[in-house]
């Protein structure tokens, strides 16, 4: 062994050679943002390409490559690249993969983040957006023309859950050589694979069901290992990049995500049931009820209808406060896909500030509540959605 300069250089050898052979079962956090070399030699090896180590935090982390090989498996992708949020995979996304000149079409029923930066940012760097309706998107290849580059779409929708055929959209974009993309947060990776119907890129809110304990933000990018070299090197230079010990916390979440997510599934199923029958409840929105306009498509491409409910307050606005405030079981916050069940009135989020006309095109009402199944049980939720309705 070489000798080691530095007294904690010094402590890790000895501690490397006094237990050679023990492997932790879990990847421990290497709070570090930097690695050392023994030598030239050794940094000329990794900057060649042919060993494989760890030069940087910023370029990545054991931490960082352990979830990233999880999400990759997960999403039946070749490769992934975590990120520090949903929105710095988002925008590592669109400028890594866009230049000045091209086109993205856009379904105009996405996360409002995601539709700000597009308008607010990624026009003024000379990309021209168009937005499609979920009509529109139902012939998708009608919607691309030769600027066209990239495709971005979400399904399910928040907060009506309306669902778009995914391999649909994907054949078309294939067709015409443009990149699709789809923020795959509302399903999680348990429910919905887009890739392997087509899709190019999976986009994460990694915040929200693959950890799914509402502490870590942190977003997530899928796909081929063309694209995720790709945009790897987009990642280096905009420093999006997740922390080692969020990228830990993430991992230990990731690791319960499919019991999660069958209890959520199972759990909001029988919420939405139940809602459909109670007095004083307009309208239920729900993938996995016949009664949802896209039921037919939900049921072809998801393997479970998700977590989250929208319901619609009979009355409107007042009526839907007044329920809201009476939750007790279930708690009045933003985002969605943890273990606590939260609800949100769209129309003082995700809606906030719309026109009447606004409300109406995105399928969004006054009354609306926005129910993120937990892992309570499902007959307490019940008794508080009950007693909240009055
Ligand atoms: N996409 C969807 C569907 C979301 O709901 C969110 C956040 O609410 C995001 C993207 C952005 O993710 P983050 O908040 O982790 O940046």
């Amino acid at each position: 062994m070489a000798t080691a300069k530095h007294p904690d250089t010094d402590m890790l050898h000895a501690a490397e050679g006094a237990r050679v052979g023990a492997r932790p079962l879990t990847t421990p956090i290497y709070a570090t943002s930097t690695f050392v070399f023994e030598n030239a030699a050794e940094i000329e090896a990794y900057q060649r390409g042919g060993q494989a180590s760890y030069l940087y935090t910023r370029y990545s982390n054991p931490n960082i490559d352990a979830v990233e090989t999880k999400i990759a498996l997960l999403e039946r992708g070749d490769a992934a690249l975590l990120t520090s949020s949903g929105m710095a995979a988002v925008a590592t996304a669109l400028f890594g993969l866009l230049k000045a000149g091209d086109e993205i079409v856009c379904s105009s029923a996405i996360y409002g983040g995601t539709l700000h930066l597009i308008v607010d940012y990624l026009k003024g760097f000379g990309v021209a957006a168009r937005f499609a309706s979920l009509e529109e998107l139902a012939t998708p290849g009608c919607l691309l023309g030769a600027k066209t580059k990239a495709l971005w779409f979400e399904s399910p929708i928040n907060p009506t859950l309306r669902c778009v055929d995914i391999a649909a959209v994907a054949k078309a974009c294939r067709a015409a050589g443009v990149v699709s993309i789809i923020d795959n947060t509302f399903a999680s990776p348990i429910n919905q694979q887009p890739l392997t119907m087509g899709v190019d890129l999976v986009m994460h809110s990694a915040t929200k069901y693959l950890n799914g304990h509402s502490d870590v933000t942190a977003g997530a990018l899928v796909g081929s290992k063309a694209i995720i070299d790709r945009l790897h090197a987009a990642r280096k230079l905009f420093g999006g990049v997740l922390e080692p010990a969020s990228a830990y916390a993430l991992s230990r979440g990731m690791k319960t995500l499919g019991v999660r997510v069958a209890r959520q599934n199972a759990s909001a199923m029988r919420v939405a049931d139940w809602l459909s029958r109670r007095a004083g409840i307009a309208q239920v929105f729900y993938p996995g009820l016949p009664s949802h306009p896209d039921h037919a498509i939900a049921a072809k491409q998801m393997k479970g209808f998700g977590g989250m409910v929208t319901f619609d307050v009979a009355g409107g606005y007042e009526p839907a406060c007044r329920v809201f405030d009476r939750l007790g079981v279930v708690q009045r916050a933003a985002s969605l896909g943890g273990v606590e069940s939260i609800c949100s009135l769209p129309v003082l989020t995700s809606q906030y500030g719309f026109s009447d006309a606004q409300l109406a095109a995105a399928g969004v009402t006054r009354g609306m509540i926005r129910l993120s199944v937990g892992l309570e049980d499902a007959d307490d939720l019940i008794a508080d959605l009950d007693q909240a309705i009055g």
